[in-house]
Protein backbone atom coordinates (compact mmCIF):
# COMPACT_ATOMS: atom_id res chain seq x y z
CA UNK A 1 0.00 0.00 0.00
CA UNK A 2 1.06 3.62 -0.73
CA UNK A 3 1.51 4.84 2.54
CA UNK A 4 3.20 1.12 4.18
CA UNK A 5 6.51 1.68 5.73
CA UNK A 6 8.68 -1.31 4.87
CA UNK A 7 12.31 -2.08 5.77
CA UNK A 8 14.63 -4.33 4.21
CA UNK A 9 16.92 -7.13 6.00
CA UNK A 10 19.33 -8.53 4.97
CA UNK A 11 21.95 -11.28 5.44
CA UNK A 12 23.23 -14.73 4.29
CA UNK A 13 21.34 -16.45 6.97
CA UNK A 14 23.97 -19.56 7.27
CA UNK A 15 22.26 -20.55 9.15
CA UNK A 16 19.23 -18.41 10.88
CA UNK A 17 19.43 -18.07 14.44
CA UNK A 18 18.29 -16.89 17.50
CA UNK A 19 20.02 -13.22 16.99
CA UNK A 20 18.68 -12.83 13.05
CA UNK A 21 15.03 -13.59 14.84
CA UNK A 22 15.28 -11.01 17.60
CA UNK A 23 16.24 -8.59 14.83
CA UNK A 24 13.65 -9.15 12.65
CA UNK A 25 11.09 -8.99 15.75
CA UNK A 26 12.94 -5.55 16.80
CA UNK A 27 12.98 -4.28 12.94
CA UNK A 28 8.98 -5.34 13.06
CA UNK A 29 8.46 -3.44 16.06
CA UNK A 30 9.63 -0.03 13.41
CA UNK A 31 7.92 -1.22 10.13
CA UNK A 32 4.70 -1.88 8.44
CA UNK A 33 6.09 -4.61 6.57
CA UNK A 34 9.52 -5.88 6.51
CA UNK A 35 11.61 -7.99 3.32
CA UNK A 36 13.73 -10.27 4.68
CA UNK A 37 16.25 -10.48 1.58
CA UNK A 38 18.48 -13.75 1.45
CA UNK A 39 21.95 -13.18 -0.02
CA UNK A 40 24.75 -14.81 -1.78
CA UNK A 41 21.93 -17.26 -3.19
CA UNK A 42 24.54 -18.59 -5.84
CA UNK A 43 26.48 -20.36 -2.79
CA UNK A 44 25.92 -23.67 -0.65
CA UNK A 45 27.76 -26.46 0.31
CA UNK A 46 30.76 -24.70 1.64
CA UNK A 47 31.65 -24.30 4.99
CA UNK A 48 31.09 -20.69 5.63
CA UNK A 49 27.92 -21.32 3.55
CA UNK A 50 26.26 -24.35 3.63
CA UNK A 51 22.72 -24.17 2.83
CA UNK A 52 20.83 -23.21 -0.23
CA UNK A 53 18.66 -20.57 -1.20
CA UNK A 54 15.70 -23.15 -0.75
CA UNK A 55 16.56 -24.13 2.50
CA UNK A 56 17.55 -20.87 3.87
CA UNK A 57 14.40 -19.53 2.70
CA UNK A 58 12.37 -22.64 4.31
CA UNK A 59 14.57 -22.27 7.78
CA UNK A 60 13.18 -18.19 8.04
CA UNK A 61 9.35 -18.96 6.76
CA UNK A 62 9.11 -21.74 9.59
CA UNK A 63 10.78 -19.86 12.50
CA UNK A 64 9.11 -16.36 11.95
CA UNK A 65 5.43 -18.71 11.76
CA UNK A 66 6.32 -19.93 14.47
CA UNK A 67 7.40 -16.63 16.49
CA UNK A 68 3.70 -16.21 15.93
CA UNK A 69 4.94 -13.44 13.44
CA UNK A 70 1.99 -13.10 11.07
CA UNK A 71 2.52 -13.62 7.12
CA UNK A 72 1.64 -10.49 5.78
CA UNK A 73 3.96 -8.80 7.84
CA UNK A 74 6.69 -9.87 5.58
CA UNK A 75 8.33 -10.89 2.13
CA UNK A 76 11.21 -13.42 1.93
CA UNK A 77 13.43 -12.56 -1.50
CA UNK A 78 16.35 -14.36 -2.65
CA UNK A 79 19.30 -12.03 -4.20
CA UNK A 80 22.32 -13.35 -5.84
CA UNK A 81 25.30 -11.28 -5.36
CA UNK A 82 27.15 -9.39 -8.33
CA UNK A 83 30.62 -8.35 -9.32
CA UNK A 84 30.08 -4.30 -8.83
CA UNK A 85 29.21 -3.17 -5.63
CA UNK A 86 28.74 0.60 -6.71
CA UNK A 87 25.49 -0.27 -8.24
CA UNK A 88 24.46 -3.10 -5.99
CA UNK A 89 21.66 -1.52 -3.83
CA UNK A 90 19.75 -0.63 -7.46
CA UNK A 91 20.52 -4.59 -8.20
CA UNK A 92 18.37 -5.44 -5.13
CA UNK A 93 15.59 -2.86 -5.30
CA UNK A 94 15.05 -4.80 -8.75
CA UNK A 95 14.30 -7.79 -7.00
CA UNK A 96 12.59 -6.59 -3.97
CA UNK A 97 9.08 -4.66 -3.61
CA UNK A 98 9.62 -0.87 -2.55
CA UNK A 99 11.37 -0.27 0.95
CA UNK A 100 12.35 2.87 2.52
CA UNK A 101 14.84 2.05 5.46
CA UNK A 102 17.22 -0.79 5.12
CA UNK A 103 18.23 -2.15 8.43
CA UNK A 104 22.30 -3.92 8.58
CA UNK A 105 25.08 -4.02 11.14
CA UNK A 106 27.08 -5.21 7.71
CA UNK A 107 29.41 -2.55 7.25
CA UNK A 108 29.56 -3.14 3.46
CA UNK A 109 25.62 -3.26 3.24
CA UNK A 110 25.89 0.19 5.55
CA UNK A 111 28.33 1.91 3.26
CA UNK A 112 26.61 1.02 0.05
CA UNK A 113 23.24 2.32 1.19
CA UNK A 114 24.81 5.79 2.56
CA UNK A 115 26.35 5.88 -0.86
CA UNK A 116 23.40 4.95 -2.47
CA UNK A 117 21.38 8.16 -0.99
CA UNK A 118 18.33 9.53 -2.31
CA UNK A 119 14.66 8.44 0.38
CA UNK A 120 16.54 5.46 1.70
CA UNK A 121 17.48 5.46 4.80
CA UNK A 122 20.06 3.36 6.89
CA UNK A 123 19.02 1.94 10.61
CA UNK A 124 21.25 0.18 12.55
CA UNK A 125 20.17 -2.42 14.48
CA UNK A 126 21.02 -3.51 18.36
CA UNK A 127 23.39 -6.91 18.79
CA UNK A 128 21.44 -9.61 20.65
CA UNK A 129 23.99 -11.96 22.73
CA UNK A 130 26.77 -10.97 19.80
CA UNK A 131 29.39 -13.01 21.47
CA UNK A 132 26.86 -16.48 20.50
CA UNK A 133 24.12 -15.78 18.32
CA UNK A 134 26.01 -15.98 15.11
CA UNK A 135 26.40 -18.39 12.31
CA UNK A 136 29.94 -18.62 12.49
CA UNK A 137 29.66 -20.44 16.28
CA UNK A 138 26.34 -22.50 15.22
CA UNK A 139 28.47 -24.30 11.97
CA UNK A 140 31.37 -24.06 15.10
CA UNK A 141 29.81 -26.28 17.40
CA UNK A 142 27.68 -28.25 14.88
CA UNK A 143 31.34 -29.28 13.51
CA UNK A 144 32.44 -30.07 17.04
CA UNK A 145 29.74 -31.95 18.41
CA UNK A 146 28.90 -28.88 20.73
CA UNK A 147 25.37 -27.47 21.91
CA UNK A 148 24.71 -25.54 18.75
CA UNK A 149 20.57 -26.04 18.70
CA UNK A 150 20.04 -23.76 21.86
CA UNK A 151 21.18 -21.18 19.57
CA UNK A 152 18.24 -21.47 17.19
CA UNK A 153 14.75 -21.91 17.00
CA UNK A 154 13.10 -24.98 17.07
CA UNK A 155 12.14 -24.62 13.49
CA UNK A 156 15.31 -24.51 12.56
CA UNK A 157 16.31 -27.69 14.06
CA UNK A 158 14.03 -29.72 12.97
CA UNK A 159 15.06 -28.21 9.80
CA UNK A 160 18.78 -28.97 9.76
CA UNK A 161 18.31 -32.61 10.78
CA UNK A 162 15.53 -32.64 8.23
CA UNK A 163 17.62 -31.56 5.55
CA UNK A 164 20.94 -33.95 6.82
CA UNK A 165 22.82 -30.58 7.53
CA UNK A 166 24.94 -31.94 10.08
CA UNK A 167 26.90 -34.50 7.96
CA UNK A 168 26.22 -32.01 5.01
CA UNK A 169 28.53 -29.64 7.67
CA UNK A 170 30.85 -32.80 8.45
CA UNK A 171 31.24 -33.56 4.67
CA UNK A 172 31.84 -30.39 3.24
CA UNK A 173 34.64 -29.23 5.93
CA UNK A 174 36.76 -32.45 5.75
CA UNK A 175 36.34 -31.97 1.88
CA UNK A 176 37.18 -28.31 1.21
CA UNK A 177 40.72 -28.72 0.54
CA UNK A 178 40.28 -31.74 -2.39
CA UNK A 179 41.65 -30.49 -5.48
CA UNK A 180 38.21 -30.99 -7.25
CA UNK A 181 37.00 -27.55 -5.31
P1 LIG B 1 24.48 -12.47 8.25
O1 LIG B 1 23.51 -13.58 8.15
O2 LIG B 1 25.82 -12.68 8.86
O3 LIG B 1 23.82 -11.25 9.06
C1 LIG B 1 22.61 -10.64 8.64
C2 LIG B 1 22.37 -9.38 9.48
O4 LIG B 1 22.05 -9.76 10.83
C3 LIG B 1 23.60 -8.45 9.55
O5 LIG B 1 23.16 -7.09 9.54
C4 LIG B 1 24.20 -8.83 10.90
O6 LIG B 1 24.99 -7.80 11.46
C5 LIG B 1 22.92 -9.08 11.71
N1 LIG B 1 23.15 -9.95 12.88
C6 LIG B 1 23.83 -11.12 12.93
N2 LIG B 1 23.84 -11.62 14.19
C7 LIG B 1 23.13 -10.74 14.94
C8 LIG B 1 22.79 -10.67 16.34
N3 LIG B 1 23.19 -11.62 17.20
N4 LIG B 1 22.05 -9.62 16.76
C9 LIG B 1 21.65 -8.65 15.91
N5 LIG B 1 21.95 -8.64 14.57
C10 LIG B 1 22.68 -9.67 14.10
O7 LIG B 1 24.61 -11.92 6.75
P2 LIG B 1 25.61 -10.87 6.05
O8 LIG B 1 26.85 -11.55 5.61
O9 LIG B 1 25.71 -9.61 6.85
O10 LIG B 1 24.73 -10.59 4.74
C11 LIG B 1 25.01 -9.57 3.85
C12 LIG B 1 24.64 -10.04 2.45
O11 LIG B 1 24.72 -8.94 1.54
C13 LIG B 1 25.60 -11.12 1.92
O12 LIG B 1 24.86 -12.10 1.23
C14 LIG B 1 26.48 -10.33 0.95
O13 LIG B 1 27.04 -11.11 -0.08
C15 LIG B 1 25.45 -9.35 0.41
N6 LIG B 1 26.11 -8.22 -0.28
C16 LIG B 1 26.40 -8.41 -1.59
C17 LIG B 1 27.05 -7.41 -2.30
C18 LIG B 1 27.34 -7.68 -3.74
O14 LIG B 1 26.81 -8.65 -4.28
N7 LIG B 1 28.17 -6.86 -4.40
C19 LIG B 1 27.39 -6.22 -1.65
C20 LIG B 1 27.05 -6.06 -0.31
C21 LIG B 1 26.41 -7.08 0.39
Amino acid sequence: MENTLRGLYIGRFQPFHNGHLQAIKYVLENVDELIIAIGSIQDSHEIKNPFTAGERHYMIQSALLEAGIPHDRFYIVSIPDIDRNAVWLSHVRTLCPPFEVVYSNNSLVARLTKEYGGSTRLATIPFFNRKSYTATEVRRRILEGENWEELVPQAVTKIIREINGINRILDVDASEGDLFY
